[in-house]
């Protein structure tokens, strides 16, 4: 069993790189028939999706387009504390079929407000794609249309997630050791 140590955490291998790529195979072969005649514009969330956005995005052979947005936090001025704002729009998405790429789906707060973000700009469909999705975290009743896997509500890392930004270059998934 492959060990990895970051920081101050131990992780095993849970999702090797044969195994995401031969899935990442399967979902572009699904969204390339799903979309089959259609132009769609891809949008992956930064920074964790960019992995699993650039693999997808290489098998895709239907019309299509790329674009990268961002969840910032900043102190807001009111007492309501952290807001979060999406940054990096520069295209314009109106009336235009979106798949969001996510790297993993967990509560699903961050995938609500960027679904809130894309019906403002009225765009005229949204699908989701994400790697890894925690059924058992998810707190939201947004559909999930394309997903690499199910998995438990552990911390993972690898493959574009991060351990306090660190490991997002391991091409294999990891999760934490049991002690
Ligand atoms: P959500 O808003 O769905 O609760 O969480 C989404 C974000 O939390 C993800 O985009 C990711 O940045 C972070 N996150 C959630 N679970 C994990 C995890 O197991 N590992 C890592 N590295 N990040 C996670």
């Amino acid at each position: 069993m492959k060990e990895i140590q970051i920081l101050d955490k131990t992780f095993t291998e849970f999702i090797s790189e044969k195994e995401i790529s031969d899935r990442i195979d399967m979902l572009a072969e699904q969204i390339n028939n799903d979309y089959k005649g259609r132009e769609v514009v891809f949008l992956g969330i930064l920074n964790g999706a960019f992995l699993f956005a650039a693999e997808l995005f290489k098998r895709i052979n239907i019309k299509a387009k790329i674009s990268f947005v961002k969840l910032a936090s900043y102190e807001g001025t009111k007492s309501s504390g952290t807001i979060k704002e999406l940054i990096g729009w520069n295209e314009d998405i109106k009336n235009q079929e979106i798949i969001v790429i996510e790297d993993i789906v967990d509560t699903g707060v961050t995938l609500e407000r960027i679904v809130d973000e894309l019906v403002i700009r009225k765009v005229s469909g949204i699908k989701v794609a994400t790697l890894l999705f925690k059924p058992d975290a998810f707190t939201k009743k947004i559909p999930l249309h394309y997903i690499g896997f199910n998995i438990p509500n552990n911390f993972v890392i690898g493959f574009g997630l991060d351990y306090d930004g660190y490991a997002r270059n391991l091409p294999s998934i990891y999760t934490l050791k049991n002690k």
